[in-house]
């Protein structure tokens, strides 16, 4: 698949549910705290036609992600699925790692090449006032047994937030060298209203990097190594360590090789994380779509992709991240 300005769809991300044994206020705000109805919810059949669909267009990544998609009933039975549809290469989940240390090993034997475990914050307190949960510990334990397991990929993401966990940056780039862990710093993005998207929390990745690099010394760009995602790397001067940063907001480049897709896990199909558009694709399936007219669909969304997204101009009032699948 291939949209109106050359980018090459081959990465979708899968959100499974919308439900999180943790709430981050910039993910899920307070006054958002309901579920949606399980009718409404992708079921996993529903789910692995899709993903099928989409193998047979081009895609060969899916990333599991939520809400915490470790807390859906039959996660690994899922993954199972996606791992053996012909086509799919890469298969990747998402999580805040809390629930790791049950999951780890299942999940590399289901056929889980990497995890992305979300990690803003050291200190007890700060972790809990972010996530409202004070499962640091349990996070903790996940990352140890993420690496444990061996997968072939562990990644650390902090979400970056003034006031909030700046004074974090360096121990978590201590904490990434002594794992051997590859740490990606992502900017806030304005993906619904809350009182923590404000600009007053907002931290961006030259700053975060003016910060690590007044303790470490310049950091060494890496503009050739690339992961399957818009991150740009830096290696610590005097370390065999390379730090990430996700500019979402302030880098201007940030879409430029954008290779993305989102399936919802209500069953909308995105073109784009930062734009208000999305297309109800649960409707047609249900409704006895033949999977002609499911691929049709796919490539209709594709033709919808925008350039660059519109996090700043386009809000989305009760479109939550937690639902989307960040
Ligand atoms: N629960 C899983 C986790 O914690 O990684 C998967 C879902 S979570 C929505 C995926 C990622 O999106 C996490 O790294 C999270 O920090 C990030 N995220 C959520 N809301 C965000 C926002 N408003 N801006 C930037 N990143 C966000």
């Amino acid at each position: 698949m291939e949209d109106r300005f050359g980018h090459r769809i081959s990465y979708l991300r899968v959100s499974i549910t919308d439900r999180c044994n943790e709430r981050c206020s910039y993910c899920m705000p307070r006054e958002l705290q309901e579920w949606l109805p399980r009718e409404e919810i992708l079921n996993y059949e529903e789910t692995l036609r899709l993903i099928r669909i989409a193998a047979e267009l081009g895609v060969s990544k899916v990333r599991i992600t939520g809400g915490e998609p470790l807390t859906r009933r039959d996660v690994v039975d899922l993954i199972r699925g996606i791992a053996a549809i012909p086509g799919i290469r890469d298969l990747g989940v998402s999580t805040n790692g809390t629930l790791l240390p049950k999951f780890a090993p299942q999940l590399r034997d289901a056929g889980v090449r990497s995890v992305n475990i979300s990690l803003d914050s050291l200190d007890r307190q700060t972790y809990a006032q972010i996530t409202g949960r004070d499962f640091l510990p349990q996070a903790l334990a996940g990352i140890d047994a993420a690496v444990a397991t061996g997968f072939e990929q562990v990644k650390l993401n902090c979400v970056l937030m003034r006031g909030r966990n700046e004074d974090q940056l360096i121990p978590l780039v201590d904490f990434a060298a002594e794992r051997d862990l590859t740490l990606r710093f992502i900017e806030l993005m304005p993906v619904t209203t809350t009182d923590v998207l404000s600009d007053d929390n907002f931290m961006s990745i030259l700053h975060a990097r003016r910060r690590i690099e007044s303790h470490f010394g310049p950091l060494i760009p890496e503009p050739t190594f690339r992961t399957n995602g818009p991150a740009t790397y830096y290696r610590v001067p005097a370390r065999n360590q390379r730090i990430g940063f996700i500019g979402a907001m302030t880098n201007l480049h940030f879409c430029e090789d954008c290779n993305k897709l989102r399936l919802t896990c209500d069953g909308k199909l995105r073109p784009c994380l930062g734009s208000y558009l999305e297309f109800d694709i649960l409707q047609p399936l249900r409704n006895g779509a033949t999977d002609d007219e499911l691929k049709q669909f796919f490539l209709d969304v594709v033709e919808r992709k925008p350039a660059q997204h519109d996090f700043r101009e386009n809000y989305q009032p009760g479109r939550k991240m937690i639902a989307i699948g960040g």
